[in-house]
């Protein structure tokens, strides 16, 4: 069989799967481990389905040095559905902090004031969403600080936690650039993750708990929005997404074989500073959107000096197989996500077009 054409992918998600993980699923799609079966017809009661589930979360374990009193669950709804269970979970009567960097902080704040208290400890809006608060105005007695690490559209990002008052539990919107380093769980009370960005397909999301957050839960809650009943359960309370779990954890299993995350980060690097370099030697032709402290790693959105030269731009990058550029219409411009999946050639190709771009057009 001749190789099938694979573009350089830079959707900023449902975004590029590793070439191998597609491979495996696709070798084992019409008979999953001798069962006759793909994954897609099997029970999730059956023991391959417990396998998948069970060695998904042990891979993610080990990755990200998750401690033994945090439970890993596998959610539906989208990062979107835990906007809104955070808060109805984790706040009780009392009122929560939100750090508001972007587009997605700003969402999971807002759908918290909707049930209930919360207030911004910061809000970068009136600069363009360009850096990360200089200072926070913290609530000492808040139920928990929210934070969104990774900003999609903005391109914004936190290398360092924000650190909450004593007691306060920290809670993070990591769907953008999870698993794309080391970080210190411990640090963390709650991390939350749509999985199509670095980590799978669409469909999941994967949330990692402290123990002692489960106790906040209180008693009324419908059982799907309830993470007490739905960790006591083994994210099994109904029938999960089984395909995007399975893909997940293919997806874990390479990032271990590929060295694990202190080497993804390298690689990550390296590709956003091929991209960032690029935008700094253009000499003002293209203009990244964040300032230079808070750039993500990510995500990179950039602007041309008109909108015209834009649309070429995504046109004709297009044409030569770089897919996925054109930026979120609120910032316009364009956009390069780098996930994990894309290898370091994949960046390189985009910086040469960006620099023969510029000769023609310039
Ligand atoms: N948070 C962040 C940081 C995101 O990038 C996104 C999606 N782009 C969301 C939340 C919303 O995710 P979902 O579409 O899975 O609800």
């Amino acid at each position: 069989m001749s190789d099938p054409k694979r573009v350089h992918n830079f959707n900023p998600g449902p975004a590029a799967l590793p070439l191998e993980v597609l491979q495996q699923a696709q070798a084992e799609m019409l008979d999953y481990k001798g069962t006759g079966m793909s994954v897609m017809e099997i029970s999730h009661r059956s023991k391959e389905f417990e396998g998948i589930i069970q060695t998904a979360e042990a891979d993610l374990r080990e990755l990200l040095g998750i401690p033994s009193n945090y439970k890993i669950l596998f959610l539906q709804g989208g990062a979107s559905l835990q906007f809104a269970m955070l808060p109805m979970n984790l706040r009780a009567a009392g009122s929560a902090d939100y750090i508001v960097t972007g587009t997605w902080s700003k969402t999971a704040f807002k759908e918290a004031q909707k049930l209930g208290t919360a207030r911004a400890a910061a809000n970068t809006e009136a600069d363009g969403f360009k850096s990360l608060p200089a200072k926070l105005d913290l609530d000492p007695k808040a139920a928990y600080l929210h934070f969104t690490s990774n900003e999609t559209i903005h391109g914004v990002e936190y290398f360092n936690e924000p650190t909450p008052p004593a007691g306060v539990p920290l809670v993070c919107d990591a769907s953008s650039d999870f698993i794309s380093r080391p970080i210190d769980v411990s640090k963390y009370a709650f991390i939350y993750a749509g999985a199509q960005k670095n980590a799978g397909p669409a469909g999941v999301v994967v949330v990692i708990v402290r123990d002692d957050m489960l106790e906040r839960t209180p008693a009324n809650l419908p059982v799907l929005l309830d993470y007490k009943a739905l960790a006591a359960s083994g994210s099994l309370h109904n029938t999960p997404p089984c395909w995007s779990i399975y893909i997940t954890g293919l997806v874990f299993k390479w990032a271990k074989q590929l060295g694990g995350l202190s080497e993804i980060a390298k690689r990550n690097k390296a590709k956003a500073d091929l991209v960032y370099k690029a935008i700094d030697e253009s000499g003002g032709f293209y203009r990244g959107h964040a300032n230079k402290e808070a750039r993500s790693v990510m995500n990179i959105p950039f602007r041309l000096p008109s909108e015209e030269l834009e649309e070429t731009f995504a046109r004709e990058a297009k044409s030569n197989d770089l897919i996925g550029l054109k930026g979120h219409r609120s910032v316009g411009g364009m956009r390069a996500s780098l996930y994990n999946a894309l290898d370091v050639k994949t960046a390189e190709s985009l910086t040469q077009f960006m620099r023969e771009f510029q000769k023609k057009n310039g």
